[in-house]
């Protein structure tokens, strides 16, 4: 067996183009929110069919400024998914909503359309719906219920439905570039979408030169930031590439010992690489995985109605106790990709 150093569950990929452009950003001077953010939010928006956009310090700071964007105040309800780390509840609470938790498909993890209907009440203010593991959600179905939809785009930069970016098909779209994301500049978000939201959006972001007196927020990305993100985003077809074609080796061993990852979708990007095993399988899975120095991850923590003690979501309860997210990220080596490809080979169960 091959060895490597531990082999992380993600990691992100930045090179000497990243490292130069932050380098000279610091030696102009200009290191706050300035051209450069400005000309990132640009090439989002020229890249993925946006009117506008507002970059933000964070995905969770993009969520909750697109919220107030969109009138959400106290008492306002905003459905969210349950099977979804807990930034978006957060983001609810921020804004004063009443986050009201969806179930989502047990196979996918993404919101279940018809369950989201039914929570659905006259106080539904909007609904976020995140394109989980890079894996395009039921968008449509969910644009449907006649509510202001954000589309979750941090995991699915890159995504496409019938040829059109995600993030293109709700009221507003949000994206984070935290570390491991698709692509990076450290922390990071924005909000993008209609001039008169994205608007909004923006003058909630800073506390000073505004018009208004109303509370606002400082919750800006830097220049230095904004540089990385540039050549991060020039980078991201060859970054889906790679993604893709890990997933086609993992495709391959998985059928090998007769599994096969959850169904993808056309359009996807690999963002998490998820294979959805029987609970004491996928424990097993994860402590052999972890002895041959590769971390697997539940690709969810925990899901949020368990946070608030809420029962009734069979799909996210089913989904947080079988799923396994294999590390698959562009910054893997061949040699890495060929050890973990042995390693889950060696996982073969004699009974399942
Ligand atoms: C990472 C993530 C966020 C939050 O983004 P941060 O930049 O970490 O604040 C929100 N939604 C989803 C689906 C995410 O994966």
């Amino acid at each position: 067996m091959s060895e490597t150093d531990p082999i992380p569950h993600s990691r992100p990929l930045l090179g000497d183009m990243e490292a130069e452009r932050a380098a000279e950003v610091i030696r102009s001077g200009h290191i706050a929110q300035g051209e450069l953010v400005a000309g990132f939010e640009a090439a989002i928006c020229k890249a993925y069919g946006h009117a506008d956009a507002a970059a933000t310090s964070s995905g969770t700071a993009a969520l909750h400024l697109a919220l107030l964007a969109l009138g959400v105040g106290p008492g306002d309800e905003v459905i969210i998914p349950s099977f979804v780390c807990r930034a978006l509840l957060n983001a609810v609470l921020q804004a004063g909503g009443v986050p009201v938790l969806a179930d989502v498909d047990p196979e996918t993890g993404n919101m279940n359309p018809d369950d989201a209907r039914k929570r659905r009440t006259a106080k539904t203010r909007a609904v976020i719906v995140p394109h989980l593991f890079g894996r395009t959600a039921e968008i449509k179905s969910i644009i449907a219920l006649g509510v202001p939809v954000i589309e979750d785009c941090a995991q699915a930069i890159g995504a496409a439905i019938d040829g059109k970016p995600v993030g293109t098909f709700g009221s507003l779209a949000i994206y984070s570039f935290y570390a491991t994301k698709v692509i990076t500049t450290g922390e990071g978000g924005m909000v993008a979408g209609a001039p008169a939201l994205v608007e909004r959006a923006r003058n909630l972001r800073e506390y000073d030169n505004r018009m208004e007196s109303s509370l606002s927020f400082n919750c800006k990305m830097t220049d230095i930031q904004a540089a990385i993100g540039c050549v991060q985003l020039s980078r991201l077809t060859e970054f889906v590439t790679m993604r893709q074609k890990i997933a086609q080796i993992y495709d391959f061993v998985l059928a090998s010992i007769g599994l096969k990852p959850i169904p993808p979708a056309p359009g996807q990007i690999y963002f998490r690489y998820v294979v959805s095993l029987a609970e004491k399988v996928r424990d097993r899975w994860m402590k052999r995985m972890e002895n041959r120095g590769i971390t697997c991850a539940r690709p969810v923590f925990r899901p949020l109605h368990h946070l608030n003690g809420e029962t009734g979501f069979p799909g996210a309860e089913t989904a947080w106790r079988q799923m396994l997210s294999i590390p698959l990220y562009p910054a893997l080596s061949e040699k890495e990709v060929m050890h973990i490809a042995e390693a889950i080979t060696e996982q073969a169960e004699p009974e399942s």
